[in-house]
């Protein structure tokens, strides 16, 4: 799966001029390895000022994947108060822990070093669960303000796995249901902007 890589334009940590920062997304560490060591030395985090040459970090959602050795996990990384793909987040772990991936999340950078480590030497560490604050929905509902009941029932949903172990019936389904949907607009060209997929999945 290809990296994503975004540039951000924000102040220099050190001279406060603002600049392009390339920031990195995704990346699979199998299919790249070159980004693999640079996300291991902390490179991939930082891009250099051109002002002043200090290294400069912009803190964004971040997401390791490895499908090495048949070993399949991913790892998320979020900065503290940075929940904005959260329902995203929340479908998209809903159908990798349903086919057997591993998921981990850590709010420190030098976390995901610590976690890669830890299945790579095949001591996986526990399944975590998502981080849900009552002052992420409040981000995330200011967010996209017609989220509201169709995040509800993810966040119910995601209670009801963490209280039984399963999901509810049928949200798996629906989640892959509007994965397939999803995938099928991408590939119209120009299409017009529809309503967010958890509405017309769950109502609201
Ligand atoms: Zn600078």
């Amino acid at each position: 799966m290809k990296p994503i890589i975004k540039t951000i334009n924000s102040p220099c940590a050190h001279c406060s001029k603002p600049f392009d920062h390339e920031v990195l997304f995704r990346v699979d560490g199998e299919d790249y390895p070159d980004l693999k060591q640079r996300v291991l030395n902390y490179t991939a985090f930082t891009s250099p000022c051109p002002a002043c040459h200090g290294q400069s970090n912009v803190p964004q959602d971040f997401k390791y994947f490895d499908s090495a050795a048949g070993v399949r996990y991913v790892v998320y990384y979020f900065p503290k108060g940075s929940e904005a793909q959260l329902e995203d987040t929340i479908a998209g772990v809903a159908c990798l822990r349903d086919s057997g991936t591993r998921t981990h999340y850590v709010h420190m950078i030098s976390d995901i070093l610590q976690t890669i480590k830890l299945y790579e030497a095949g001591t996986p560490p526990p399944e975590n669960d998502f981080p849900v604050s009552e002052a992420a929905m409040v981000r995330s509902k200011a967010l996209s303000s017609e989220a509201d009941d169709s995040m509800k029932r993810v966040m119910e949903a995601m209670r009801h796995q963490q209280e039984t172990g399963q999901f509810p019936p049928g949200f798996i389904e629906n989640i892959k249901r509007g994965r397939a949907i999803m995938d099928a607009e991408k590939q119209q060209a120009d299409a017009p902007k529809k309503p967010s997929l958890f509405k017309r999945l769950f109502g609201g």
